[in-house]
């Protein structure tokens, strides 16, 4: 069993065939969690995943670009350039809680900083970010944090919250993008790493997979975008996620079975499913 602990099968890229798409996972043995990066799509993944008895999750969350509404362009490599607009949304605590206290959602997310998309409203993402940390550990729920060139701010968000909720307060740092000491600072809070299709493609973090206990993994596609090699250049999907297991394995010297195997069980432990 493989799991996709950060797909997007919610987005608009899927509207035609996420059915189908969501199939070929469980028929493949791959489990997903969608995850929402404002209410409309937080409600989206909550309604998918209400549709399957098991396999399908959803993480509800107000991502912090979605404070304003804007038009970015973003580039991983010149085989994905990314063009979205975000719809502004003022973060109403009542709406996410009902999404919450679905059985089916099992995290709050995608919530954090973004200082890479928008540096100019700091003290508005940390405050967002607080909310939904307080809102995930009220309810025993786990947060999937996003996190593009802010790190210290995160960590410091983090450790001091702890101090308050102690292991109340539990999550992955998806699509992690830090150095080897800002990873051990988060596995010291006893959070989770999640990888991608990044890793098949740039050798950024091969230190920091290498350092970190397997046990600190999880697996992750962030379908649609972030295609893993060899399909770059087109839509990623959650049964991609072998490829983000194949290159783990390799990195880590390990067998391929190792590496799925106790990143589902993380995974599984993380979100209580
Ligand atoms: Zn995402």
């Amino acid at each position: 069993m493989l799991i996709d602990t950060h797909a997007h099968v919610n987005f608009n890229a899927f509207k035609n065939d996420g059915e189908e798409v969501i199939k070929r996972a469980l028929a493949d043995n791959v489990w997903l969690v969608n995850v929402g990066s404002q209410y409309s799509t937080s409600a989206r993944a909550v309604k998918i995943a209400q549709q399957r008895e098991r396999g399908v999750y959803a993480a509800i969350g107000m991502h912090p670009i979605h404070l304003g509404s804007e038009k970015f362009q973003t580039s991983v490599d010149k085989n994905e350039e990314v063009e979205f607009e975000t719809r502004e949304e003022e973060f109403s605590r009542e709406k996410y809680e009902a999404l919450i206290s679905h059985p089916k959602t099992v995290a709050v997310g995608e919530i954090g900083l973004d200082y890479y998309h928008n540096i100019s409203n700091k003290e508005q993402q940390k405050k967002l970010f607080l909310e939904q940390i307080n809102l995930a550990a009220e309810h025993q729920k786990p947060i999937i944090v996003h996190c593009r060139d802010a790190h210290n701010d995160v960590l410091e968000i983090l450790e001091e919250k702890q101090k308050e909720y102690g292991n109340r307060l539990r999550g992955v740092v998806h699509s992690f993008s830090g150095r080897l000491a800002q990873a051990e600072r988060y596995v010291k809070l006893g959070f989770y790493l999640g990888f991608n299709g990044i890793i098949t493609f740039a050798r950024d973090y091969d230190k920091v997979i290498s350092n970190v206990d397997l046990g600190n993994l999880l697996t992750e596609t962030d379908c649609p975008y972030l295609t893993p090699v060899p399909f770059r250049g087109k839509r990623n999907e959650p049964l991609y996620v072998k490829y983000v297991v194949e290159k783990l394995a390799e990195i880590k010297n390990l067998p391929v079975e190792k590496i799925s195997e106790a990143t589902f069980e993380n995974a599984r432990e993380l979100f209580n499913i």
